[in-house]
């Protein structure tokens, strides 16, 4: 009670705190996502980060440094998942542990007869719900610039953090109040099937094919195509959009510019 009490009036004081010039004109710089939002959003979104970058800690692992531009490409990024409930600073994660490359990460699935199939495949982040979540420098400085098209590996990892908040990882987030969870559930998973046919028929799909790995990618994935270039997976699949535009609580096609007018 004390604590939280202690913790509700430290993150009153952190937001606040303005950014000083140059962390505001690096954030700019490095999350320009930030340029698409309205007077509100972007009070928001800066009172989230102020918190985020109090509350965390940053770690470079493998001779990664950890700077003011890691500590801002990834709140900011990170931030805009939460503008729909900005109260929500993921209590659970304690660290952010940065690398400066992709890395081997273990994959196993289940075989008839008990035993495993396992390999080992690239990764640029994970979400680990034990407190942690791992992400690639040069993949989130990416993001952050809108250099990997609909991608971003903060976006992504921070979905997967988003689906836990509600006890499992299955793909589906906590819903808002008024959402038929069931309904939402079975519209999305009509998504993912239509996503997986057009992928097997070779036809053109908004989503990397990382989101054919199941229902948690398929979120994950989708989730970010919604943030970075909600126009494209709009086009794709209109139900999906409106799906996540329930689950996360905003809008970004209102204020995303057509990605052939955002310029580089
Ligand atoms: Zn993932």
């Amino acid at each position: 009670m004390l604590f939280s009490w202690l913790r509700a009036r430290r993150r009153r004081a952190a937001r606040g705190r303005p950014l000083p010039p140059d962390a505001e004109e690096a954030l700019l710089r490095l999350c320009r996502q930030g340029a698409w939002l309205d007077a509100a959003e972007g009070r928001l979104w800066r009172e989230w980060i102020a918190v985020f970058l109090e509350e965390k800690r940053f770690e470079g692992c493998g001779g990664q440094a950890i700077d003011d531009e890691v500590r801002l490409s990834v709140a900011g990024q990170a931030g805009l998942v939460t503008l729909g409930f900005p109260e929500e600073y993921f209590d659970t994660l304690r660290s952010v542990l940065v690398y400066p490359g992709d890395w081997a990460g273990r994959k196993a699935v289940p075989l008839d007869g008990g035993a495993h199939l396992e390999w080992r495949e690239r990764r640029l982040g994970e979400a680990w719900t034990g407190g942690s979540v791992l992400l690639s420098w040069p993949a989130v400085r990416r993001g952050g610039r809108l250099l990997d098209g609909a991608r971003s590996v903060v976006i992504h990892e921070f979905a997967h953090l988003v689906d836990a908040l509600d006890g499992t990882i299955d793909g589906v987030p906590p819903l808002p109040r008024g959402v038929d969870a069931r309904d939402w559930r079975a519209r999305l998973a009509g998504c993912r099937e239509r996503f997986e046919e057009a992928l097997d028929e070779g036809r053109a799909v908004a989503l990397d094919d990382y989101a054919a790995d199941g229902a948690v990618e398929f979120f994950a994935v989708a989730s970010e195509c919604f943030f970075q270039d909600p126009h494209l997976l709009a086009r794709h699949d209109e139900e999906l959009y409106g799906l996540l535009a329930a689950s996360w609580r905003q809008d970004p096609r209102r204020r995303v510019p057509m990605s052939g007018l955002r310029g580089r």
